[in-house]
C-alpha cells in the first residue's frame, strides 16, 4: 500500500496537550467503527473533519478544498488506519495521540492528487462509506480516483457508536444541561415587557457563554404570535405584558457536547384560562413522554405518547413537529423521536423530549428537556420548573 505516500510522520505524539477523551477510549471507538463497517459490508470508512472525526480522534478542525481525511479500513482488512492531511497543515495535527492510536499520518503537497493517495492507501476497496458531511468536491474526487468503488454514507455506521453515550459523554451532557439551566434560571434578568426579542436574545447569548458554553449556537425568543413558529429566531418585535414567550436556547461546551432546552414564560401577568388549559395539556404530554422513556421501547412510542395526549386535548393538529432528536457532539443527531423510527431505546441514548403547540397568529409553547436512557428509565438533564412561569 501507499506507494505514493510521502512524509509519513511516525512519531507524532500528544505533546503537552491533555486530551479530553482518553486515548484508550479513542482506540476502542476506532476499533468498533471498523467492526460496524465490516458488519455493514463496507471496506473503508472515509471521514473528513466534522463531528464524526471529533468522535473518533477527538480532533477539531474544519473541512475545506484541501482534503483532510481519516482513512479507516473495516475490520478484516490489513491496511492500518491513516490520516491524510495537507502537508502545510500537518503541524496542526501534531497534538493528537495518533501514534498511540496506530494511525499513520500521510501528508500530500499542493499539486499532488490526494484522492489517488487515498486510493493507494485503500488498496482496491469496492465499498466506501464517506462521512455524511464530506464536501461534494471530495466525494466526486474520490469517485474519479476510485471509479469502480461504490459509495455510501458513513453516518449510519458511526451513529451506531455515537448513539449510545458512554459515561464520560453522559457527564459532558450533564454539565451542558446544568449550564443551560443556569441561563434559564436568570431569565427574569432578560425577559421583560418593553424590550425587543433581539435585545433579550443578545443578553441570553452572552449568558450562555458566561455559564460555560463556547458559543450560543441558537437563541429562539418567540414572543406572542412569533411563538407559533417553532424555529423562529429573534426579531425586533417589542415584548408586551401578557405575551407568552418561547425561549429555546443552547450551545456547545468546550468538550463539543451540546445543551438544548426550551421553557415557555408568561410576561407581566397570568395568561388567560384558554392558554393555561392548553399549556397544562402540553406539560402533561411532556411528562408522559418522559415517563415512557426506558430501554426496550421503540423511539416512535415516545412520540406517540406525547401526540396522543395532545390529540385528546384537541391540540394534535397544533403539534406540528417530531417529539425530539438525539444530542451529543451535534445538536441534532440519532436517535430521532419521530413516528416511523422503530429504533429500540437503549441505556446511554440521549435525546430531547420537546412537544410543542403552535396557534397561528396567536401564541405558542414548547417544553424541552434532554434525557438519557438509564437501565430502568431515564434521567433528565434539565431540571428547571416546567410550569408556565410568570416573569
Ligand atoms: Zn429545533
Ligand atoms: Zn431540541
Ligand atoms: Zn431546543
Amino acid at each position: 500500500m501507499a506507494q505514493r505516500c510521502r512524509g509519513i510522520l511516525r512519531h507524532m505524539t500528544a505533546g503537552h496537550r491533555t486530551p479530553a477523551v482518553p486515548t484508550a477510549l479513542l482506540a476502542e471507538r476506532i476499533r468498533r467503527a471498523g467492526d460496524v463497517a465490516a458488519d455493514h459490508g463496507i471496506d473503508l470508512l472515509l471521514v473528513t473533519p466534522g463531528t464524526d472525526l471529533r468522535y473518533l480522534l477527538d480532533a477539531d478542525g474544519a473541512s475545506h478544498e484541501r482534503l483532510t481525511c481519516l482513512v479507516l479500513p473495516a475490520a478484516g482488512h490489513r491496511a492500518p488506519p491513516a490520516l491524510v492531511v495537507p502537508r502545510l497543515e500537518a503541524p496542526g495535527w501534531a497534538g493528537l495521540p495518533l501514534a498511540d492510536l496506530g494511525v499513520e499520518v500521510v501528508t500530500w503537497s499542493d499539486g499532488e492528487d490526494p484522492y489517488l493517495l487515498v486510493s493507494d492507501l485503500a488498496g482496491g476497496p469496492t465499498r466506501l462509506a464517506v462521512a455524511d458531511t464530506m464536501p461534494a468536491q471530495h466525494v466526486f474526487g474520490l469517485r474519479e480516483a476510485l471509479p469502480e468503488a461504490a459509495q455510501t454514507l458513513a453516518g449510519p455506521i458511526v451513529s451506531e457508536l455515537r448513539m449510545r453515550k458512554d459515561t464520560g459523554e453522559v457527564e459532558q451532557l450533564r454539565v451542558a444541561g446544568a449550564a443551560i439551566d443556569r441561563v434559564h434560571a436568570r431569565m427574569g434578568e432578560f425577559l421583560k415587557a418593553g424590550r425587543t426579542e433581539a435585545q433579550v436574545g443578545a443578553d441570553i447569548a452572552a449568558a450562555i457563554v458566561e455559564e460555560g458554553h463556547t458559543a450560543a449556537a441558537f437563541v429562539i425568543v418567540g414572543s406572542g404570535p412569533n411563538g407559533a413558529s417553532p424555529h423562529h429566531d429573534v426579531s425586533d418585535r417589542v415584548i408586551e405584558s401578557g405575551d407568552v414567550v418561547v425561549v429555546d436556547i443552547g450551545g456547545p461546551l468546550p468538550s463539543g457536547y451540546y445543551s438544548d432546552s426550551t421553557r415557555t414564560y408568561a410576561v407581566g401577568t397570568e395568561p388567560p384560562a384558554r392558554v393555561q388549559e392548553a399549556y397544562a395539556a402540553l406539560q402533561d404530554a411532556q411528562e408522559r413522554a418522559v415517563a415512557a422513556v426506558r430501554p426496550g421501547v421503540p423511539a416512535e412510542r415516545v412520540d406517540a405518547v406525547a401526540r396522543a395526549r395532545l390529540t385528546d386535548a384537541g391540540l394534535g393538529e397544533r403539534f406540528l413537529h417530531r417529539t425530539g432528536h438525539g444530542i451529543g457532539l451535534d445538536v441534532h443527531e440519532d436517535p430521532y423521536i419521530v413516528g416511523g423510527n422503530a429504533t429500540t431505546l437503549e441505556p446511554g441514548m440521549a435525546f430531547s423530549v420537546e412537544p410543542g403547540i403552535y396557534l397561528d397568529g396567536d401564541w405558542g409553547a414548547r417544553i424541552e428537556d434532554i434525557v438519557v436512557v438509564t437501565d430502568d428509565g431515564c434521567a433528565r438533564l434539565n431540571t428547571r420548573p416546567r410550569d408556565l412561569i410568570v416573569l
